[in-house]
């Protein structure tokens, strides 16, 4: 007779992060079933304890968070200066990125009413920020933001409704015609910061960004680069060439916990640097 687990101890084993390999064993009878289960359980439960009291006692930082200051370490170090901006964005500010009632974003905004909504990207305030110190400073303008992002998403494995995004922008710092080669250069140095040596960088065509720079991990893109002069910029007041990537940090903290599923490494209740609580 071939017993497999319930769909109760499925979603347990799950919610332990045992592999898809683990969940689909089969069993001669129904008491041997319940018995491995009894034993994965107790393994499960005894490896997120320890990894708990590791994060408490030792490292007091979740791989998220190790992630975000392994960057902003680096980008400190290459001249990058961090800001912060508000998360409540105007409709007019969403407008000029042209998410405007036809763009795909636009059916993921959550909006708080007619005027205001929660940010989809850190982009808009950047621009601002970005443009405003060139006229000040007449110089190259190096500067990163890490805050949280609104999407509403349906919700897959790589996608939450609020997520940390890590944009880094250089404005007026190479020529018209070497964007690209900052770009990849820009990405190579993060990628060095995170220590992930295993990854793509994929060049494609998008209809808002232009020619855009994507940073892939095992199939995942953990980031989206983009340059200009652009088409948008105009409205911003920009007029020199720029660079910029946004970071998905959780993206990068599940792939480096080896996790499945986002959510494990989200902003939770339920579960903290990769570990339900529900232990
Ligand atoms: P995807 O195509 O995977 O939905 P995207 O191209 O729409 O992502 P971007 O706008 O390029 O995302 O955002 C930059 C980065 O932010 C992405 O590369 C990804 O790492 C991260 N990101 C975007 N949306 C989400 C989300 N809903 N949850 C977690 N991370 C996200
Ligand atoms: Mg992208």
């Amino acid at each position: 007779m071939d017993e497999k687990f319930t769909i109760t101890q499925q979603q347990r084993l799950t919610e332990l992060n045992f592999p898809e390999e683990e969940l689909n064993r089969t069993f001669e009878s129904r008491e041997e079933r319940d018995k491995a289960f009894k034993e994965l359980e107790k393994e499960g439960v005894k490896h997120h304890r320890l990894h708990l009291e590791g994060l408490m006692g030792i490292r007091h930082q979740t791989l998220a968070m190790e992630s975000e200051k392994q960057m902003e370490g680096w980008l400190m170090g290459e001249g990058f200066t961090r800001v912060a901006t508000p998360s409540i964005l105007t409709r007019p500010m969403l407008e000029r990125m042209t998410i405007t009632r036809e763009h795909p974003l636009t059916e993921q905004v959550f909006w708080l009413d007619d005027k205001r909504c929660l940010r989809p990207m850190l982009a808009p305030n950047l621009y601002e920020v970005m443009r405003d110190l060139h006229r000040i400073t007449r110089g190259p303008v190096r500067i990163f933001e890490a805050g949280s992002c609104f999407r509403k998403e349906s919700q897959g494995a790589q996608h939450l409704n609020e997520f940390t995004m890590l944009n880094l922008v250089e404005l007026d710092g190479v020529a018209e015609g070497q964007q690209m080669e900052r770009l990849r250069q820009l990405a190579t140095g993060a990628m060095e910061a995170l220590g992930m040596d295993d990854y793509q960088l994929v060049e494609e065509e998008s209809e808002v960004y232009g020619t855009t720079l994507d940073i892939e991990v095992e199939g995942v893109e953990i980031a989206s680069g983009a340059f200009g002069p652009h088409f948008l910029d105009e409205k911003w007041g920009i007029f020199q060439p720029w660079v910029g990537i946004g970071f998905g940090i959780e993206r990068i903290a599940m792939i480096k916990g080896g996790y499945r599923t986002i959510k494990r490494v989200g902003k939770s209740i339920s579960f903290l640097d990769g570990s339900p609580l529900h232990l």
